[in-house]
């Protein structure tokens, strides 16, 4: 009896509880009320053995579940590999569909195929092709490996796909070819999951351990550390190359990205600007028919969702845009639960945000957009077919008929652009003959004026007259513009902040990413643009002939030395390399003459006394690998000049044994672009905590790496302890090399690694000194506005806004500047502050004289410029890269600039310094050298750095 009285109040009590757990989470989400499901289709839950958004599922079990699924219905289901990532993981592509056409897949990827040669397919046999023909949906999930809600969500999908006999799904099946990559980023995904399944409790609070992944996990990126999903336009990476290859090869209609970040789901229409390269009115067409159907199954179950806002479509290398650039309806779906939130995470007003939930979110809007798809299939298909049609129209009207791309400059670097080209199916033809065009423009100003061109034999031809025009005029155009009516929004936030005064809050802007990335001025190649089509005898560019124009040579076997031509980046490296495998090189700082020929200052000798007898194959193997052709001298004799092999200026360097700072606080993209180029061309180093780098560390190394950071944990994380023993180091002979963050660091006044100051902080002499030059109808503009709530801005699919711990831009590598020193009242100072530029490429002026610059044959370089950190020219040391004082054009090459400021306040500062302290050098990049491995203009000037260290 007790028992009974005591029961009462204990079931009220849970009950109340209860009651609390309802009102602040979502309904529990039934992913099996989509059936009849057969029967003999395995769940993922029967394999994996835990509940949906129970637990996170590793790569290994996932690959259990969609094998586990595939075999138990051959008909409907067929799974491809794609290739493998960096940690031999394999990418697997599974294609399910209705068994009438899962029989006959390579006759439907031909149908396909045939709708991008509007050359040879002509509109009747496209709508034959539309009509019989299923359409194919790209279902692609977990580019970013710490979104987890994605990797779950895809093997319910796979699992209602292959198992479920409901009318609907029997519709997508009928009228789609559903081929979903089961994961985009496996290496970051599984560093991610293994770390969370190891330490969560699924506690929602948002300080527990489990919302704080560590910097050596950060699975958000892929074994080198880049964001897959800004990689497509370069596909420097692994799982790029696979799913380019995958994508081209099947053609899709319309693509989703699945990711995870947001406070709220997100999905298209997006946000302005959009990439004015989209036709339109068909490109916003589709997004809002698909917006317009995931708001009414969302609105059905009562979910909250946006449409817009701050995810917009500009930037050419994330997976909406390159879809969208071939054709396709190409979107990011992003959810609102899982990955740094982990199984539960609290939400701003108290409520709970599961991992359960986010799938079923995700669950359900894939299903909604196949359903879309496959209602109306025949129409997408006409409109894939209407996309390159298009292309070939535009040509006669679009300005820019081709790009010519001279390989003078770089010729293995050129080669390697046409790659790219050629892997993204672009026509690229390469001329047999020199020759000349009347109509030329040149990529080093916006809107340059026509002039008549000669180019050399070799050079490379992109005509826009081709099925890929479009995509090949979207990431080679010297400048895209924005949507006047997103610059006019951001001019006028700034206009208003510039002000406000120093205590104020400041409006952000809506930028969401860099605003150039022309790949010829990111490669830093020689490039017109032509207005009329290049008349020359061409040939078609195919891998083969790539692969020949990257292999070098030596001519001959020396007696005397090897005399290694500065004419390709890969010089530099092979320079370096020789070095850490044991062999002697040295450097001509003056014209040198051998082997019958006069080469400049920078050129490497590699003298046969110096050196064993194995430096023969060394060079041969190196040449040949790197693209470098190294001519053999068998004379030291100098038939003129004052320099030869054995002359007193040519000087011998010193093996370069590289540390590069990896830990907290570090920019684990900047970090990564440098560890990917060490390895693509096999320099080695040693990644290194800031804790060993202080503790005796560096006593074996001659160069150190502070790849961009956060300059404040920088600071703290050395002490002035670590910052007296980094000078002591420096002094000793050590060559510091920093970037943006880290160049920053090195500017700070507690660390004075350089006599540079940066400009608009407290300790600039100059910033008083510059006028205040803004108009008063500005001002009365920006008065005029009214302000509104200023509104936080995420990265594309990086943390929300109030995960603030864990969303520090200066740990993504994304665009606006982080925290600048403290300023001075900014409405007392307008415009003598730099204000963070989006990402945008200027023109640097080249000191010839100093050996940073050896190889560099340009007396301009475009370099990207993606934060608001300037710094005046160093008074001490050199200047190797400058903006110009007084330059007679605008310093603006590509992209968006603050008018009124960053001009202003760029001319007469310096983009590379050089700052020699006792026996050693500090060397300060103000961005990133090698920003998402798309730049790559300076990479002479970093490998010189590295190649020269203690030799000056
Ligand atoms: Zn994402």
């Amino acid at each position: 009896m007790p028992k009974i009285r005591f029961a009462f109040p204990a079931i009220f009590a849970l009950v109340f509880a209860v009651s609390i757990i309802v009102a602040q989470t979502e309904q529990k989400f039934d992913f099996y009320a989509r059936g009849e499901y057969r029967a003999n289709v395995p769940r993922p839950q029967s394999t994996l053995r835990f509940d949906v958004g129970d637990f996170h599922t590793t790569y290994a079990q996932m690959e259990k579940v969609i094998d586990s699924i595939a075999a138990a219905t051959p008909d409907r289901v067929k799974v491809l590999d794609i290739g493998e990532t960096n940690e031999h993981r394999m990418q697997h592509l599974v294609a399910i569909s209705a068994p009438e056409n899962i029989a006959r897949l390579d006759e439907i990827k031909t149908n396909i195929a045939r709708l991008t040669d509007t050359r040879r397919t002509t509109r009747a046999e496209a709508q034959a092709i539309a009509q019989n023909t299923p359409a194919i949906a790209w279902m692609a999930y977990t580019i970013h490996g710490n979104e987890s809600a994605s990797f779950e969500a895809m093997m319910q999908v796979v699992y209602q796909l292959a198992a479920s006999n409901e009318p609907a799904t029997l519709d997508i099946l009928k009228n789609t070819v559903v081929l979903v990559l089961t994961g985009e980023n496996p290496d970051g995904h599984e560093r991610f999951v293994t770390w969370y399944n190891s330490i969560a409790t699924g506690n929602a609070d948002r300080n527990a351990i489990e919302h704080r992944e560590p910097w050596s996990i950060w699975g958000r990126y892929n074994h080198y550390r880049f964001d897959l999903n800004r990689d497509t336009l370069t596909a420097t990476q692994k799982e790029s190359k696979n799913m380019i290859k995958a994508y081209l090869d099947w053609n899709p209609q319309v693509a989703v990205d699945h990711h995870g970040q947001p406070s709220q789901f997100f999905f298209p229409p997006a946000a302005l600007p959009i990439n004015p390269n989209f036709p339109q009115p068909v490109t916003n067409k589709w997004l809002t028919l698909y917006g317009r159907a995931n708001a009414a199954a969302f609105d059905a179950n009562k979910w909250d969702y946006y449409v817009r806002d701050v995810f917009d479509l500009f930037y050419p290398g994330y997976w909406d845009t390159f879809p969208t650039l071939n054709g396709a309806t190409g979107m990011t779906y992003e959810t609102d639960g899982g990955g740094f939130k982990g199984l539960r995470w609290t939400r701003d007003d108290g409520s709970i945000a599961t991992l359960r939930g986010a799938i079923a979110k995700h669950f359900i809007a894939s299903m909604t957009t196949l359903e879309q798809t496959a209602r109306n299939k025949t129409e997408k298909l006409m409109d894939f077919y209407g996309f390159r049609a298009k292309a070939l129209d535009d040509v006669r009207t679009v300005k820019m008929r081709a790009v010519v791309i001279s390989p003078a400059g770089d010729p293995v670097k050129a080669a390697e652009l046409a790659e790219i080209l050629l892997q993204k199916n672009i026509e690229v033809r390469v001329a047999t003959a020199p020759f000349s065009v009347a109509s030329t423009h040149g990529y080093m100003e916006k809107d340059a004026p026509r002039t008549v061109r000669n180019f050399p034999a070799g050079s490379y031809i992109i005509d826009m007259n081709q099925p890929q025009g479009i995509l090949a005029r979207s990431i080679l155009e010297q400048d895209t513009p924005q949507d006047k009516a997103f610059v006019d929004e951001n001019m006028r936030r700034f206009n208003r902040n510039q002000m406000r005064g120093k205590g104020q809050s400041k409006e952000d802007y809506s930028f969401y990413d860099i605003t150039a990335w022309s790949l010829p001025l990111a490669f830093g190649l020689d490039a017109a643009w032509t207005e009329d089509a290049p008349t020359v005898g061409v040939t078609l560019v195919d891998q083969k002939f790539i692969d020949g124009k990257k292999a070098g040579s030596v001519i001959g076997r020396a007696q005397v030395a090897y005399i290694i031509p500065y004419e390709t980046d890969a010089a530099g490296a092979m320079a370096i390399k020789l070095g850490q495998q044991g062999f002697r090189v040295a450097v001509a700082t003056k014209p040198l003459n051998a082997a019958g020929r006069n080469w400049p200052a920078g050129t490497f000798v590699v003298r046969t006394s110096r050196n064993a007898e194995t430096v023969h194959d060394a060079v041969a193997k190196m040449a040949g690998e790197l693209g470098v052709n190294v001519v053999a001298a068998n004379s030291g004799f100098a038939e003129e000049g004052d320099v030869s092999i054995g002359g007193e200026s040519v000087y011998s360097l010193q093996p370069a044994k590289i540390a590069m700072i990896a830990d907290e606080g570090v920019d684990q993209t900047s970090y990564g672009s440098i560890w990917w180029t060490f390895d693509r061309y096999g320099i080695t180093f040693t990644p290194m905590t800031i804790q060993s780098a202080k503790s005796g560390g560096l006593k074996n190394y001659n160069v150190l790496i502070l790849p961009s950071g956060s300059p404040g944990r920088y600071f703290s994380s050395f002490g002035s302890g670590g910052v007296s023993g980094l000078k002591q180091w420096i002094s000793d002979g050590g060559t510091l090399i920093t970037a943006r963050g880290g160049s920053v660091f090195a500017a700070l006044k507690d660390v004075g690694l350089t006599s540079s100051k940066l400009v608009g902080s407290d300790d600039d002499e100059e910033k008083n000194k510059a006028s205040d030059d803004q108009s008063p109808d500005k001002r009365k503009e920006a008065e005029a506005q009214p302000s509104p709530t200023p509104k936080p801005t995420p990265s594309k699919a990086t943390p929300e806004p109030d995960a603030t711990p864990l969303s520090d831009k200066n740990d993504k590598g994304e665009g606006i500047a982080p925290t600048l020193p403290p300023i001075a009242s900014p409405s007392a100072n307008a415009n003598k502050v730099p204000e963070g530029l989006p990402g945008s490429i200027m023109r640097a002026t080249v000191d010839r004289t100093t050996y940073l610059n050896y190889g560099i044959t340009q007396n301009e370089l475009p370099v990207l410029l993606a934060s608001g950190y300037f710094f005046r020219y160093s008074k001490e040391g050199s200047n190797a890269l400058v903006f110009d004082a007084k330059p007679k054009r605008p310093l603006t090459i590509s992209g968006f600039v603050w008018e009124g400021n960053t001009e202003k306040l760029l001319k007469g500062t310096a983009y590379l310094i050089d700052e020699p302290s006792g026996s050693g050098h500090t060397i300060l990049f103000a961005e990133e050298p090698f920003f998402r491995g798309i730049f790559r203009s300076t990479t002479r000037p970093f490998f010189n750095a590295i190649a020269f260290n203690g030799v000056f």
